[in-house]
Order: structure tokens, then sequence, then C-alpha cells
């Protein structure tokens, strides 16, 4: 039992030291990414639930390594976090999606808004504020076309301070959404102090919404506390007609999921608004 113990012990802390080395490997080659350029941003369709027309998109961070191929945001956004790297990270994503959101408002969508997700350690960014103002004089995007997503735990961990911000950056002109939103802390109070315009429905409730009970009353639940607080909401994650079906009959205001279109490159974005009528 000792001799297997202490073998077990040895595979263990390999496997923590290759699990260690991989994630420094990833960090550092992180660092240089962005001035390589192999960072890209995919677009995913956001669209109305009543007409079906398209309102807007989220832009996704995409890495491509040069040796690894693409590493999912799943990986490496973690890491960034931790290293602090997120927050220039986050400063080019916010750059780059206003400056093409602004490109197809200008080939005849003045409408769409896009979408970028924030991280907790960039909403405590002392300097976000002055980056979001940078991003949308550079581009000349209008503030109306930006909206910030952010989640529960980016937001619950200072209130305070979250309100104080949150009311200066919708001083701009922007929007707020909060992201993931049921998978949180979920006190509903912090909902009526906090200065924000919708929600987004977690794509764990939407997957059971056609067969689940509880999950569709969860749906129900949060549409109908968000319209009393007047906020809109969002479906994310929606991947089959019958979740479609159910989120039109809750009166859910927009839906985004495979259904209707994955991410997409700047290209094939391009694509998608000539073929889609936009509202
Ligand atoms: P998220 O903000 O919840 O983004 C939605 C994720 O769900 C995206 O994964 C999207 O590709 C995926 N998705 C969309 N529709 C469907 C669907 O119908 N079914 C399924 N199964 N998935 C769907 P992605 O692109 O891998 O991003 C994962 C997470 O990484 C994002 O979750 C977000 O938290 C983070 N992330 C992505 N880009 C950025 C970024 O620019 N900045 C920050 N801070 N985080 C980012
Ligand atoms: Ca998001
Ligand atoms: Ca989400
Ligand atoms: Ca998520």
């Amino acid at each position: 039992a000792k001799e297997a113990g202490r073998a077990t012990t040895v595979v263990y802390s390999e496997r923590v030291r290759d699990r260690r080395a991989g994630r420094l490997a990833i960090e550092t080659d992180l660092r240089r990414a962005a001035e390589r350029g192999e960072f890209s941003l995919e677009y995913q369709p956001r669209l109305g639930t009543l007409d079906g027309t398209l309102r807007g998109m989220e832009a996704l961070l995409r890495w491509d390594h040069p040796e690894m191929g693409r590493i999912p945001p799943s990986h490496f956004i973690p890491i960034a976090e931790e290293s602090g790297l997120i927050v220039p990270i986050g400063h080019w994503v916010l750059e780059t999606a206003c400056k093409q959101a602004r490109y197809w408002m200008q080939r005849g969508f003045p409408d769409l808004k896009v979408a970028i997700n924030l991280s907790v350690r960039q909403f405590r960014d002392a300097g976000l504020l002055q980056k979001v103002v940078e991003a949308l004089e550079a581009s000349g995007l209008p503030p109306a076309n930006l909206e910030l997503e952010i989640t529960e735990s980016g937001l619950m961990s200072d209130l305070d301070r979250a309100v104080d911000l949150l009311q200066d950056l919708k001083a701009l002109g922007i929007t707020i959404a909060i992201d993931d939103f049921g998978t949180g802390y979920s006190s509903l109070s912090y909902l009526k102090r906090l200065p924000i315009d919708l929600l987004k429905i977690d794509r764990s409730f939407i997957s059971g919404i056609s067969d689940n009970a509880d999950d569709r009353a969860i749906c129900q639940a949060i549409v109908s506390m968000a319209a009393s607080l007047t906020l809109e909401t969002v479906a994310e994650g929606v991947e089959t007609e019958s979740q479609f079906e159910c989120l039109q009959e809750i009166g859910c205001r927009e839906v985004q999921g495979y259904y209707f279109a994955r991410p997409l490159s700047v290209g094939d974005f391009s694509t998608y608004l000539t073929r889609h009528p936009a509202n």
C-alpha cells in the first residue's frame, strides 16, 4: 500500500508540474500574442425574437497559437485573468470591436449593437472608463451602439463601486448587460440598485427549457422579473427550434445561439449581413 501510495504521489506531482509548466508556457506565449497578431475576434449574431431581425452581435476573442492552433477562450482567459494580461488584451478587444462595428454601421447597418465581454479584472481596473471613452472616440462608434457584458461576480464583489462605475459608463450612452445571469449570487435585490439594461439568461437554463419544467420556470421568472424592473432579456446558447419557441412564448426579447448562427469571422459576418435584414 505504501509503495502504491508513493507511485500515485509521483504521478500526481508530475501531472501538477506538467500542468504548471503548461500554464507558464501559455502565459509566456499570451504575453507575445498581441504584438504577433495572433488574436482575432468572431462575431455572433443576436436576433429579435419576434421578427427575427438582426439586432447586433457579441464579439468573442480567438487566439490562433503558431504551434498549438486555436486555443479556446475557456483555456486561456482564466490564465489571462490571473496574470493581469486580460487588461491589455481586453483593451485590444474593445478597440477592435468598436472599429469593426463602426465599419459595418457605415455600410448600411446603422443600428447594429456590438456587445463586448468585460472580465472582472478589467472591471476593477481604474483606467476602464477612460479606455472606453478612448475606444469610442478613436472608432467614431456612437455610444448607443456599444454594450458591455459583465458577470454577476464582477459586480457583487464591490457593489458600491460597481454602482458608481456603471453610472459613469451609462452616462456615456452605452448599455450594460449582466452575462450568465442566474449562475452567480442571484441576490435579486442588487438588480434594483445596479444601473443595468439587460439580463443575458445563462445557457445552462436554455438547454433544458423545452423539456425541463424547472428550467422553463426559471426562464419565465427571469423574464417577468426583468420586465417589471424594465430590463430587457436575451437568451444565449439557443440550439434548437423548440427552445426558440419556448423563448418566444415566454416573451424573451432577443436570442443568440447555434440554432441561428455560430460566432462568425469578420468575412463571414459581412456575408451574413448581406443576407439578413437588420431592424
Ligand atoms: P460567454 O460570454 O458566455 O460567451 C458565449 C459562449 O457560448 C461563446 O463561447 C460562444 O461561442 C458559445 N455559444 C454561442 N452559442 C452557443 C450555443 O448555441 N451552444 C453552445 N454550446 N455554445 C454557444 P466562446 O467563444 O468559447 O467563449 C467562452 C467564454 O470566454 C465567453 O463566454 C466569455 O466568458 C469568454 N470570452 C470570450 N471572448 C472574450 C473577451 O473578449 N473578453 C473576455 N473577458 N472574455 C471573453
Ligand atoms: Ca458574453
Ligand atoms: Ca454568457
Ligand atoms: Ca458563459
